[in-house]
Order: structure tokens, then C-alpha cells, then sequence
């Protein structure tokens, strides 16, 4: 099936016992057992079941292979929170004196993730000068165990040439990770392009709504553990906390997300709600047609901020004069993301009066929803990051973000019109 299938129908026919053709949301702690044995064997994970819903729950599993099936991974982990799922991510691969290379352009709470409270667990991130294939490399040693990138970044832009990073890692023997919450598999599918595990935040574009917060990891089922134990143990030995599960035994390929719900999900808990999984769901059924209308969007909405004299300059990578345009045509189809980044003639200044003066554009740090969004980074996501960081992040102090939403394009661009002429007016 097609994305666009797979995106309404994945992971669900009707449910088995009221034939429900909705997913029904299975809002329960705990399943019955029918005897101590049938327990004991649930435990011991030698029969299919559920237990308690920290660790598994039905409502969520659709979700879990729904994702799963439009990322083309073998299963998915579903978790409360992109940044959830960025944690148990790195976690899930790393101890005490490993390090993860990543690209430098990221969302600010991964970057703070990654800068300041792994490095409290004895996990050292390296950031890479720039998003390109040899500056990762250039940083690998022998305690690396994941490259990670976003494959567009937020709010960047920059588009990763994902199969030449693939490479890079998978000579070093690791797993590339990587954040594809930007563009959705509708637009691309890393693990076409050699990515190891994909994770997202649902609660921007598949969600698609701005109500629901949500994370998912998804395992391609590809990479080969075993062949590399040595630095795996974790997935390759014995579990001592898991009655000495070895996960690429019992899991197969999917042993990575076993292991991060077996362990992760099982002991820290930053568990999916069932209804919040059903109301993520509702938006996944629309994500296609959604993007359509966002990419459109935004592709009319850059141009108007480039033919216009009162912009100083407009980061969309959509452009052919754009560094990203010949990714963006292997890698997006040719359609360039609805997150895009601008400045204004007259710098920070007129870049708040423009900011103040929006009406229809929601002033916010979000990003994906179906209404149109506008941030300003310096001052919130990325502001516990130096003007340094920031300047290898994609964005400077001027620098105003839109998440362009799918209402009537006329009307999008009145807004932004209007905001202008309020900016630089006086
Ligand atoms: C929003 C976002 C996250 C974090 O997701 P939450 O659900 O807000 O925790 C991670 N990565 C990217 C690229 C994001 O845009």
C-alpha cells in the first residue's frame, strides 16, 4: 500500500470483538490474566498479550503500526513526547563514556538534551561543524555509537544528505538515528536512504492539530547488532535487569525497540495516553492531503517574501539558488518543507514589530499544526543556546520562523502584508 493508504487504514481493520471500525480507545491500566501460568508466560514473553499499559496497550499499538508501516520500519515504540523519544533514543544504544556525533542543527531542546543533560549521565554528543557527510566523520572515535541528524532541520531548513551520512556511519560500524519530524514520511523516508532507527514528535505534523503531544521511535529492523556486539552489549548480551533476555535473540530485528520498551519505557514511563494516541491517530488519517497544502503553501508564501523589497532575505530551501535545492529534489520529490525562515529589513527591531503586528498567524513555539505559525528562536527555543551555537543552529537574532498552515493562501499572505507594513512603517 501507499502512504496515502497506510496513513488512513495502518495497523487496524475494525476491532476483533465489536467489529468498531473506529479505533476504539482502550482506556485501561492492566489486562486480566485467565490463570497464574497464562501470567507467567505473559512475563516471560513466551505468548502475545498485554500485562499493563506503561509497557503495551492496543490503542497504541495502532498507532505503533501505523508509523511503523509509513516509515517502513519493522516495529515502533510509541512514547508522550518527541523529546521523550529523543531520550530513550540515545539512551538505548549508549553508557557511560560513549558519544553520539550530531549534525549542529537541531531543535533547541535536543540540543540542550544533547549539550547539557546527557553529558550528566557520562554520554558526550559532538557536534559536527557543519551538516555535511565529512565533518561527521571527521568526529567518530572508538567510543561513538549513533550519528544523529534531523533529516530537515528545525528551524534550519538544511536538508541532510541522509545516504551519505548512512555511509559514514554504517563504516564506523553505528546506527544512524535520526528526527523526521519536519517533513513526515510523506514527504521522505529515511530508511529508504539507509537510516537506522526514525523518530518523530507527533505532535506536530502527523498529529497535525496542535492538541496532542506525542513521540514515536520507529526501527528499521536493519541494522546488524550482532555484527557488531562488541559495542553493543546491551542489545547482545544477557540483560541481568530482564531474567538474562538476550534482544537480538527473542526480538530479532526489531531487538533495538524491544530493548527500549523492556527496559526504557518499562522502568522510566513517559507512557502514550491511549486517548491522546485515538486523537493523534484522527490527524494521521489527513496527513497526506495536509502536506499537500502546507508545501503548496509555503512555496507561495516564500516567494512573496522574496519579491519583496522590504525582506532582506528568505531561507527557503525550495529555491534553486538554495545549497539544499538538489537534496531537497533526491530526497523531498522535488517539495521543499512548509517550515521556512526569514529576515526583515531594519534587524531585531523591525523583526518584533513584524512579530507584534501578525493577526492570523499565531506568535508561538510550535511548529506542524494546521493553523499558520510564527516564532521567533533567538528569544525562545534556541535561547539557551550561544549567539555561536546559534549561528551553526541556521538562525540569527533577526531571524523569524513560519510554520505555514493550510488555510486559504490569500489570506496568509494579507497577514504577512500587513505585519510588513506595520514593521517598517516608522
Ligand atoms: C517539537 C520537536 C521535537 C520535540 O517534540 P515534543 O513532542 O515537543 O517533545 C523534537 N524534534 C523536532 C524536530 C521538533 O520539531
Amino acid at each position: 500500500m501507499r502512504n496515502e493508504t497506510i496513513a488512513v487504514h495502518g495497523g487496524f481493520d475494525s476491532d476483533p470483538t465489536t467489529k468498531a471500525v473506529a479505533v476504539p480507545i482502550y482506556q485501561t491500566v492492566a489486562y486480566s490474566f485467565d490463570s497464574a501460568e497464562h501470567g507467567a508466560a505473559l512475563f516471560n514473553l513466551e505468548v502475545e498479550g498485554y500485562r499493563y499499559s506503561r509497557i503495551a496497550n492496543p490503542t497504541n499499538a495502532v498507532i505503533e503500526k501505523r508509523v511503523a508501516a509509513l516509515e517502513g520500519g519493522v516495529e515502533a515504540l510509541s512514547v508522550s513526547s518527541g523529546q521523550a523519544a529523543l531520550f530513550y533514543a540515545a539512551l538505548a544504544v549508549t553508557e557511560m563514556g560513549r558519544n553520539i556525533v550530531s549534525v549542529p542543527q537541531l531543535y533547541g531542546t535536543t540540543h540542550t538534551l544533547f549539550a547539557h543533560v546527557l553529558p550528566k549521565l557520562g554520554v558526550k554528543a559532538k557536534f559536527a561543524q557543519s551538516d555535511q557527510p565529512a565533518a561527521l566523520a571527521e568526529l567518530i572515535d572508538q567510543d561513538t555509537r549513533a550519528v544523529f541528524c534531523e533529516t530537515v532541520g528545525n528551524p534550519a531548513g538544511n536538508v541532510c544528505d541522509l545516504q551519505a551520512i548512512a555511509e559514514v556511519a554504517h563504516r564506523a560500524g553505528v546506527p544512524l538515528i535520526v528526527d523526521n519530524t519536519v517533513p513526515t514520511p510523506i514527504l521522505l523516508r529515511p530508511i529508504d536512504y539507509g537510516a537506522d532507527i526514525v523518530l518523530h514528535a507527533l505532535t506536530k505534523f502527523l498529529g497535525g492539530h496542535g492538541t496532542t503531544m506525542g513521540g514515536i521511535i520507529v526501527d528499521s529492523g536493519r541494522f546488524p547488532w550482532t555484527e557488531h556486539a562488541q559495542r553493543f552489549p546491551m542489545l547482545t548480551q544477557p540483560d541481568e535487569s530482564y531474567h538474562g533476555l538476550v534482544y537480538t535473540e527473542h526480538y530479532g530485528p526489531a531487538a533495538y525497540i524491544g530493548r527500549c520498551r523492556s527496559v526504557f519505557q518499562r522502568t522510566m514511563g513517559a507512557v502514550l495516553s491511549p486517548l491522546s494516541a485515538f486523537l493523534l491517530l484522527q490527524g494521521i488519517e489527513t496527513v497526506a492531503l495536509r502536506i499537500d497544502r502546507h508545501v503548496e503553501n509555503a512555496r507561495r508564501v516564500a516567494e512573496f517574501l522574496r519579491d519583496d523589497s522590504r525582506v532582506q532575505s528568505v531561507n527557503y530551501a525550495g529555491f534553486p539558488d538554495s545549497p539544499y535545492y538538489p537534496l531537497v529534489q533526491k530526497y523531498l520529490g522535488g517539495r521543499a518543507c512548509s517550515l521556512l525562515t526569514f529576515a526583515i529589513r531594519g534587524g531585531y527591531d523591525a523583526g518584533t514589530r513584524f512579530y507584534d503586528a501578525l493577526r492570523l498567524f499565531k506568535r508561538l513555539v510550535n511548529l506542524g499544526d494546521a493553523k499558520s505559525l510564527a516564532c521567533h528562536p533567538a528569544s525562545t527555543t534556541h535561547r539557551q543556546m550561544s549567539p555561536a551555537e546559534q549561528r551553526l543552529a541556521g538562525i540569527g537574532p533577526e531571524t523569524i520562523r513560519l510554520s505555514v498552515g493550510i488555510e486559504h493562501i490569500d489570506d496568509i499572505i494579507a497577514d504577512l502584508d500587513q505585519a510588513l507594513d506595520a514593521a517598517t512603517r516608522s
